[in-house]
């Protein structure tokens, strides 16, 4: 009897073992056996593309193909630069920026020559299955490839450059593209791979700039790539707070400059110290001229006699190690591609992350919609190319254009107005700020008051509440934490009476509630005792912001993508502090029974192992896993990485482990433990979380101003929002582990996760 049947029998154990369920979805495809795929990534380079590259290798060798990797983009099809891969081969690159295979552009790809070249290149390697990552330009030459391949084959027999049989059993090319690009310029896909990591440079450098700015009170004129696209530029002016921001899609019709200093004075006029416009370098007025940084600049000299300076971030926005969403968006569409080029054979497909899941559609339908958007923007039909770009590019430019218009307003109060409290509840998240900011300025633009609840829910009982300004949130932006303050408890029955004096007291006529799971209990607490307590019967609404993202109705709660980007920080900072050791880390990561951080955190810095509450942890488990391990370092692996989520189970601790690995290990490598720890929740908010809290700052105002608003929480699914009613609450959540029934995430990553595992680790 097999050791791991014997240990199942003791143990009594009957769940499938991981490297079981990895057996068997290689087993299911035995016909992709001998078959030969490519990768490469092309044009620009862009953060993230190794991912995607390790992604088809292992996906590929996965599935029983012979995969290679093309150098130097498309020139290296026709320099016949193509080298097998290995698993190993594409180990240590995920935290890499740019490209390992390299890539260039390629002028002889251009000419039919160059194709037929490349055309031989890949017959004479066997291979006829290619996937490219990169911009519109590579996929449109990947899409001339396959229309030629036939024409170039016949060719290249009656020069007697391949012989027919070689030619016969490469009849046609199969082809999947893959967006790459900082410019989230693609359609077809909400993000392009890499353009979340050039969005993090963006804003870092802004943050950087505008504290030198407001001490000197100056203007910055702020320049950032993006030849006809403008998601750069909106989506960084919206998540620094910029005051103004200059994109091709909106071509600046007369009278721009008076426009645009106007809304600058009056920022200064309410007592902000310093003014930032960001300008894309496509940016242009109505009559298509260029709209430069040094114009803008000069603008503000002669409207505002400005001390302007102008900074161009310039190749900065490519480089760095990929953010953690741009390694899980490389990794996952890689994955999809590389399993699209097996199957789907004689195809030329595209592959796009829509409304958060991977989306197959046919290459010449992306590329067309694609340049029908840059052929707008050459003629300047701003309509047709804001609404093409798909939903969450149009979404955010508006929400950008609210926030900009939106101005301190005198005397607005009226009959209308509403008196709105915003509080915290549970602990802090990144973007928290953000979000009071949006909702502050948002509501007293449309005239209402808006007061801050120090200090959570206790602060609430306590009377401690006052009275928020325009001034108040300012400079809150790139702020981690919580200003307001956050308290972990709940709302207790014995605090209602108080709670609701406090907002009697006030005249409180509406609540906003920025937090997390206690926060969600204690608002639906408030609903359920609005029949005793008055002053709870009044509009109140729950906007998701935990880092744990553990909140029902919401794919993406506030603060998720800081804590992963701090857990991917980090992990990547232990693995390089053992180059000379052969050893293994165990990293616990925050999450409480929720283990989106811990998967998601695996993923993105390549764990070999992920625990999590959801799926246990068995003792048969660790045995495997332990073996596997071993038999890694064995064939002579150096470096081991599992991360346990910190409530994964309640006896096998990461104590545990650790003295359980270093023990069984015997000698062959040593062990480390890692807790994580408050680093994750104290971080500074990605672009991501500011602008997600913008936007569902923007859905709680316009809820709370609907006719007839009772107690609910804000959704967010596949891109869209959606208003619950309270008392679902319970309903949409595993109460006992504080987490929702429905984790979106949670299997279509178990499988990426286990697709992406050492083969030695997983005894396979
Ligand atoms: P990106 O892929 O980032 O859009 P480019 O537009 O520079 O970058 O394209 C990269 C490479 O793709 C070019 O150097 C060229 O080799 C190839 N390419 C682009 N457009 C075509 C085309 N119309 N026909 C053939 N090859 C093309």
């Amino acid at each position: 009897m097999a050791i791991s049947n014997i240990r199942s029998q003791i143990l009594g154990i009957s769940e499938l073992s991981e490297a079981t369920v990895r057996r068997r979805h290689c087993v299911s495809l035995p016909e992709t056996q001998a078959m030969r795929i490519a990768v490469l990534t092309s044009g620009g380079d862009s953060p993230g593309m190794n991912a995607a590259v390790r992604a088809v290798v292992r996906t590929g060798l996965g599935l029983g193909a012979e995969v290679f990797g093309v150098y130097e983009g498309l020139q290296g099809l026709v320099n016949d630069i193509i080298k097998p891969m290995t698993w190993e081969a594409v180990g240590g690159i995920l935290q890499k920026g740019g490209t390992v295979l390299g890539t260039a552009r390629s002028k002889e790809f251009r000419t039919p020559e160059g194709r037929r070249k490349a055309v031989l290149h890949l017959v004479q390697h066997g291979i006829d299955r290619l996937v490219v990552v990169g911009g519109d330009g590579s996929l449109t030459g990947a899409l001339i490839l396959h229309q030629e391949w036939q024409a170039h084959l016949k060719s290249l027999v009656s020069d007697g450059l391949l012989t027919q049989e070689s030619a016969e059993a490469h009849p046609q090319v199969t082809i999947v593209g893959l967006p790459g690009s900082i410019d989230n310029d693609q359609v077809g896909s909400d993000a392009t791979i890499g353009s979340d990591t050039a969005l993090h440079r963006v804003v870092e450098a802004i943050d950087c700039i505008f504290s030198t700015a407001a001490s000197h009170q100056r203007s910055f004129v702020i320049e950032v790539m993006g030849r006809n696209c403008g998601y750069l530029a909106v989506a960084s002016a919206l998540a620094s707070g910029a005051e103004w921001v200059l994109i091709p899609e909106c071509p600046l019709s007369p009278g721009w400059q008076q426009r645009m200093t106007k809304a600058l004075a009056r920022g200064r006029a309410a007592g902000r110290r310093a003014s930032i416009v960001v300008v894309a370098e496509g940016a242009r007025d109505s009559d298509g001229k260029p709209v430069t940084a040094a114009l803008v600049r000069q603008t503000l000299e002669d409207e505002l006699g400005e001390d302007a300076r102008v900074t161009i971030l310039g190749h900065v926005q490519r480089g760095g190690s990929p953010s953690a969403f741009d390694r899980i968006l490389g990794t996952h569409l890689g994955s999809v591609a590389a399993e699209a080029a097996l199957q789907r054979s004689g195809e030329t497909n595209f592959v796009g992350l829509v409304g958060g899941r991977a989306k197959i559609e046919p290459l010449a339908s992306a590329i067309e919609r694609t340049q029908a958007v840059s052929g707008g923007i050459a003629l300047g039909n701003e309509v047709a190319t804001m609404k093409m770009r798909g939903g969450s590019f149009h979404k955010i430019f508006q929400v950008m254009e609210t926030l900009v218009k939106a101005s301190p307003k005198v005397s607005a109060v009226g009959e209308h107005s509403k008196r709105i409290a915003v509080i915290h509840g549970g602990s802090p998240a990144p973007g928290m700020n953000m979000a009071v900011r949006a909702a502050v300025r948002l509501l007293m633009e449309r005239g209402h008051e808006v007061f801050g609840v120090k200090g959570g829910f206790r602060g609430l009982k306590q009377g401690e509440i006052e009275q928020l300004g325009w001034m108040s949130v300012s400079g809150w932006s790139s702020l981690g934490g919580a200003e307001l303050g956050c308290h972990r408890d709940a709302l207790q029955s014995r605090d209602l009476y108080q709670a609701a004096r406090c907002l009697e007291e006030n005249k409180i006529d509406g609540l906003l509630m920025i937090g997390g799971w206690r926060g969600y209990e204690s608002v639906h607490t408030m609903m359920e005792s609005a029949q005793d307590f008055p002053a709870f019967d009044i509009p109140m609404i729950c906007l998701p912001a935990s880092i744990d993202n553990n909140l029902p109705g919401s794919e993406f709660s506030i603060g998720a993508d800081t804590a992963l980007n701090s857990i991917v920080e980090a992990v990547d900072k232990i693995k390089r502090s053992a180059v000379a050791a052969r050893r293994v880390f165990i990293v616990q990561v925050m999450g409480y029974q929720c283990g989106y951080l811990a998967l998601m955190g695996g993923l993105a810095t390549g764990a070999e192992r992920v625990y999590l509450h959801e799926f246990g942890i068995t003792a048969q488990k660790l045995l495997d896993d332990l073996h596997g391990l071993a038999e890694g370092f064995d064939r002579g692996k150096h470096l081991g990485l599992v991360i346990r989520n910190e409530k994964a189970n309640h006896f096998y601790t990461t104590d545990f482990i650790s003295d359980l690995f270093e023990e069984e290990s015997r000698g062959r490598f040593d062990v480390r433990k890692s807790i994580l720890g408050h680093l994750q929740q104290g971080g500074t908010p990605t672009p991501f979380d500011r602008i997600q809290a913008v936007r569902m700052a923007a859905q709680c105002v316009d809820y709370l101003e609907e006719e007839g608003a009772e107690a609910a929480f804000l959704g967010f699914e596949q891109n869209e929002y959606r208003i619950y009613p309270m008392d679902q609450f319970h309903r949409m959540s595993e109460r006992e582990h504080l987490r929702p029934k429905k984790q979106w995430w949670l299997e279509a990553y178990r499988q990426l996760t286990l697709k992406m595992s050492s083969p030695t680790v997983l005894g396979g």
